[in-house]
């Protein structure tokens, strides 16, 4: 940590979003002796966690003035990390008396209840305004680092744009969600397929899928869940992936009607659709569990700050835009981490830049070391849209982000958990939820957490 000779100072924050990256960012910032309004354009609490039958007119959701319904979560959704590894550091997910589901791996309502309880346990829905949406964030003055201080000119809309609110911000943090403006693969021919295009952002249950022939793209933790959901109703599915041998053809063992297959070559006119592998199949419907792209409709940065082929960019550290360093932020850019205690740690650092407790380095040295990182990808072949994904670095960047704050690196045994849990997911993905070995981890997570539930 690089400690400030200057005095703390409290700024006036505005944060973007009250799910699980929004919530802990207004909490930090309260410790920190920030003043902080928080714009939720949802009712309550929660973000993506927020369950709902209802989904965008627009299967594909492309269409830039569809309605948006923010969460991706389906019906049947477990968490895909254990509670003990997933929660926030310092308020643990244990199964409470009133638990709805004390497994260790829950449903997406047992998430939201915890995100519910912290929010209540830290007094943050008094930060909150509930259903005003951020329209637009601009620099109000010219935002310098150095000594001064950047201002912000958040406008807002408030139920259903009967209010409208112009306002001046010191600093802004992003905490807008990064799971709702869907990726799509490319299908050469689709524009005359006839078949039922869709996103897994609009799955919520598999019996409408009864008797159909249906495609799912893609191999992240929702395609593999989907697939097995729906199998228990469609006629067949048939996984397609762009990182399969290209020759791939293989029935998923336990399954009479679940198939593996390589990349899709085209779709025909007919309702025919043919594998890289030379499979060709009568299709209902294809579904793109494709992932979702970074989206910021309300930001205006004057091209400092950009999204090219999904790497947000240039940013500090996953957070900090130089061009407006310390005042501009974004807190759950990485993926393929354990979402919520890195979240803690980013908005701990924040918080302490902001105040003046901790430094950052220079500007210039910001772009340095993030063009060394892109030198450092570039060499490696890596593409621009995985510069955000971390897997295994995670643990590293979350002990850089501790020894800024002063505070505790990722423990052992939640590092460890996240790993064993990813192998068994992978070796094992019908069952990891409900079978495990990892019970000494376990016992050390309780451990730690007797610190925080007693
Ligand atoms: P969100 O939860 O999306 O919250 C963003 C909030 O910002 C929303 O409430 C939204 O309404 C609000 N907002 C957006 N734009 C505006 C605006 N302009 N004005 C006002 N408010 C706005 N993580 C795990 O740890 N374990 C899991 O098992 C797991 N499973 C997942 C399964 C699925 C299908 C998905 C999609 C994600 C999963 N995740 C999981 C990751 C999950 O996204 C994170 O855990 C976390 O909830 C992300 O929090 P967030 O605050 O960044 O975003």
């Amino acid at each position: 940590m690089v400690p400030s000779l200057s005095p703390i100072r409290s700024h006036h924050v505005a944060v973007i979003g009250a799910g699980a990256a929004g919530l802990v960012a207004a909490r930090e910032l309260r410790r920190e002796g920030h003043s902080v309004v928080v714009f939720e354009r949802q009712k309550q609490v929660g973000g993506t966690w927020i369950y709902t039958d209802h989904v965008e007119p627009d299967p594909l959701s492309v269409d830039p003035t569809r309605s948006v319904v923010h969460s991706s979560v389906y019906g049947s959704l477990r968490t895909n990390l254990p509670r003990e590894c997933m929660g926030y550091r310092d308020f643990p997910f244990v199964g409470r008396s009133d638990s709805r589901d004390p497994r260790r791996f829950p449903s997406h309502g047992e998430v939201l209840a915890y995100l519910q309880d912290f929010a209540k346990e830290f007094g943050i829905e008094e930060m909150i305004r509930f259903e005003t949406a951020v329209v637009r964030v601009a620099p109000a003055e010219k935002c310098d680092g150095g000594e001064g201080i950047g201002k912000w000119r958040i406008e807002s809309t408030e139920n259903e744009k009967r209010v409208r609110r112009d306002e001046i911000y010191d600093a802004v943090i992003v905490c807008n969600g990064h799971y709702i403006e869907p990726r799509l693969a490319e299908i050469p021919g689709i524009s005359s397929w006839p078949g039922k295009e869709m996103h897994s952002h609009n799955y919520r249950i598999p019996e409408p899928f009864k008797d159909q022939v249906v495609v799912l793209i893609g191999n992240s933790a929702s395609a593999v869940d989907i697939s097995r959901d729906i199998a228990a109703f469609a006629k067949e599915v048939h996984v397609a992936c762009r990182s399969n041998a290209a020759d791939m053809f293989i029935k998923q063992s336990g399954y009479s009607n679940l198939w593996m297959h390589s990349m899709i070559e085209r779709a025909h006119d007919d309702g025919s659709v043919v594998f890289q592998n030379g499979k060709t199949i009568l299709v209902d419907v294809i579904m793109h569990c494709t992932g979702y792209k970074y989206h910021f409709p309300f930001l205006e940065t004057n091209g400092s700050l950009t999204v090219d082929d999904n790497r947000v960019g240039p940013l500090y550290k996953d957070v900090f835009p130089p061009a407006f360093a310390p005042w501009l932020s974004f807190i759950g850019i990485p993926w393929k981490v354990v979402p919520f205690p890195l979240f803690e740690l980013q908005s701990k650092w924040i918080a302490g830049v902001l105040s003046g407790r901790i430094m950052l380095p220079s500007k210039e040295d910001m772009m340095k070391d993030i063009n060394s990182f892109y030198a450092t990808l570039e060499a490696q072949r890596i593409p621009k849209r995985y510069t955000h994904q971390m897997g295994i670095a995670q643990f590293e960047y979350n002990n850089w982000l501790a020894s800024q704050c002063g505070c505790s690196g990722t423990e052992e045994w939640r590092k460890e958990m996240y790993l064993t849990t990813g192998v068994r997911k992978r070796a094992h993905p019908e069952t990891y939820r409900d079978e495990w070995e990892d019970h000494h981890l376990v016992s050390q997570a309780y451990q730690d957490f007797s610190f925080y539930t007693h």
